[in-house]
């Protein structure tokens, strides 16, 4: 079949280009994330049509993938647009702690003005587009009294919302009980808007008033019908031991599928009975855990000695006992961490070595961390995956399987938004210069058989 061209490129009224396929668009010659063999997948409208070894349409304009993966495209669970990127306009996290993030923070965001916010959000959003992610949970910190950041995000979802789906968590960054005025500016969140309600419990003065905080915290889901999101036990400290409040609350409200809890990095710490117990409240009350492996390994364990802790959620046994686990960025280039760029990838390629979880079936099957379970998650599971029907969110990869995706760490050659290409790369060759010759790396590390 002759490819009629490749993609298609109009202009909008605003004179800028737009990808348009009026007669559908075709990705021939794909693998597909848990399929066997290849495929030619059509997509019409917002949708995936049909998929077949081969499709014969001559009038869709065509994308030939030459074996390498097609899947669907990912979910970031945990990311903060509202201080991506700021790294530049503070002195540096020397001690590379929590805390002094926070600190740090604390003074940082009351120079930010929602424009400033909102630019520096927006080059992330692109970033993080680019590397494959469609959909993306954002916190909002709500302790300011203008709540600069909730009305920047709101903004930046708004402008981005045809290459992705945003939610916004208002998150009580100081915690909820530490001063007078956070509460109530929390529900002034909700109020204007925000998605989900967010907690920090183990950030409050006491426990006792981290316990409130939940309590609080589930007393506006109720009035006004939101879902929990949180930061909860992100710590060494074993004594950390909000996971089990948060679980029960869920049970007892009946919030069962409703509650995600980020971070839970104390977890890594709890002998293996209390684990146990654990493990039992999360399955009743269907929460989601969200792990953070390239900011968490970065930030725990720092009041060790040697051996030191990896202080991450224990993706690994929880998967095993049947919890939804998800994964988050959480942060590119901010007081809590200096790298990243917004790319799911990396975040899975740590969480993968971090749990040992690296023998090839597993790292397979580990990409369900990014793309079927934060599905489960935000309750789209019905409308996502690679099946007929189904949307059109799809990231083709520059390798042949997951192992391969991996191992190269390379942007994605096309993301799709409910049938649209919203990103795309062009060939990147790299030449090794060896004895007077120049020769171009293949493409594949292994060879495609
Ligand atoms: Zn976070």
């Amino acid at each position: 079949m002759q490819a009629r061209v490749l993609v298609s490129m109009v202009k909008d009224k605003r004179g800028c280009y737009i990808s348009s396929y009026p007669l559908g668009l075709l990705i021939k010659g794909a693998r597909l994330r848990n399929w066997e063999g290849m495929y030619d997948v059509l997509i019409e409208n917002s949708t995936i049509s049909e998929i077949s070894p081969e499709i014969k349409n001559s009038d869709s304009d065509i994308i030939e993938a030459r074996g390498r993966i097609l899947m669907p495209s990912f979910t970031d669970m945990h990311f903060h647009l509202d201080s991506a990127l700021t790294q530049g306009l503070f002195s540096g996290n020397k001690s590379g702690t929590l805390l002094e993030g926070i600190e740090i923070w604390s003074q940082l965001k009351r120079r930010l003005t929602t424009e400033d916010i909102f630019n520096r959000a927006s080059r992330a959003v692109k970033f993080i587009v680019s590397n494959g992610t469609t959909r993306l949970r954002t916190h909002a910190d709500v302790s300011d009294p203008e709540l600069r950041t909730l009305k920047a995000l709101k903004l930046v979802k708004e402008e981005f919302k045809d290459i992705i789906d945003i939610q916004i968590t208002a998150f009580p960054q100081d915690g909820i009980f530490t001063n007078k005025n956070n509460s109530e500016l929390l529900e002034k969140a909700v109020e204007e808007g925000a998605d989900n309600i967010g907690i920090i419990p183990h950030n409050e003065f006491t426990r006792e008033d981290g316990i409130r905080s939940i309590d609080f915290a589930f007393d506006l889901a109720k009035k006004y019908g939101r879902n929990i999101d949180g930061h909860v036990d992100e710590t060494d400290d074993e004594q950390s031991r909000f996971l089990e409040v948060l679980a029960a609350k869920t049970i007892r409200e009946g919030y069962q599928g409703k509650v995600a809890a980020g971070h839970v990095t104390a977890m890594h710490s709890y002998g293996g009975s209390y684990m146990q117990k654990i493990i039992g409240m999360l399955k009743l009350g269907r929460i989601t855990i969200v792990a953070n492996p390239l900011v968490n390994i970065h930030l725990q364990g720092r009041y060790d000695s040697y051996p030191k802790r990896r202080g991450i959620a224990r993706i690994k046994q929880l998967l095993a006992e049947g919890i939804n686990v998800t994964l988050g960025h959480d942060c590119i280039m901010d007081p809590w961490y200096p790298m990243g760029k917004g790319d799911m990838l990396q975040a899975l390629f740590m969480a993968v070595h971090l749990e040992q979880m690296t023998g090839i079936d597993e790292i397979k099957k580990s990409f369900d961390l990014i793309t079927s379970n934060p599905a489960i998650a935000l309750g789209v599971s019905s409308s996502y995956g690679i099946q007929k029907g189904r949307l059109a969110d799809l990231v083709l990869l520059d390798a042949k399987d997951e192992v391969e995706a991996l191992a190269k760490l390379l942007p994605p050659l096309l993301v799709i938004k409910s049938g649209r290409i919203v990103a795309r790369r062009n060939e990147l060759i790299t030449s090794i210069l060896h004895k007077s010759r120049e020769e171009e790396l293949p493409k594949d590390i292994i060879e495609t058989p």
